[in-house]
């Protein structure tokens, strides 16, 4: 993982949901992306040719490779790509900009967005990505940040980085 910074959906709260980590099709924007330097031996054998965490056919749908079912589990939660991490949080394209967005469908964030713990989270996040290492973790984003614009319905844009 790069940096560190705490989460902003509680533990108990995201396994016990069944939202994250499966998604609508194999080429879905939501899978995540591994950068560079995340680029694990534990990942090996699970990336697409462009970084990509491979999926699985999962029901009517498909999974992330890592995903444990039964247990509603990552199989690397401690390495887990930074995008991950960041969730309900993340970093979208615009043109030439990175913005940080937050996916609306996150039902914590449904239950929080815009409360003093939601706007101290985005204070914090805006900070991290402006000071030392994540900085530069911003300039490798740049180069690989997803262009959500089929979903902006579903994403509340909260600060754009330039
Ligand atoms: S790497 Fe882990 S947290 Fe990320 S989508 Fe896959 S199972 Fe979920």
């Amino acid at each position: 993982m790069i940096g560190s910074f705490p989460q902003f959906v509680t533990q108990e709260v995201c396994l016990a949901c069944n939202g994250c980590c499966r998604f609508s099709g194999p080429n879905s924007c939501w899978r995540p992306k591994v950068l560079k330097r995340e680029n694990f031996p534990e990942f090996k054998g699970h990336l697409t040719d462009d970084n990509y965490i491979k999926t699985l056919k999962y029901k009517d749908a498909v999974k992330c490779s890592f995903f444990y079912e039964i247990e509603n589990k990552c199989k690397v939660y401690p390495i887990r790509p930074f995008e991950c991490h960041l969730y309900p949080f993340l970093l979208e394209k615009k043109g030439d900009n990175i913005l940080l967005g937050v996916h609306l469908a996150c039902p914590y964030v449904q239950d929080h967005r815009g409360d003093k713990e939601f706007d101290k989270y985005v204070d914090y996040l805006k900070d991290f990505f402006l000071g030392g290492e994540a900085k530069e973790l911003l300039g490798d984003y740049t180069k690989i940040a997803n262009d959500y614009s089929k979903h902006e319905k579903e994403i509340e844009d909260l600060y754009i980085f330039g």
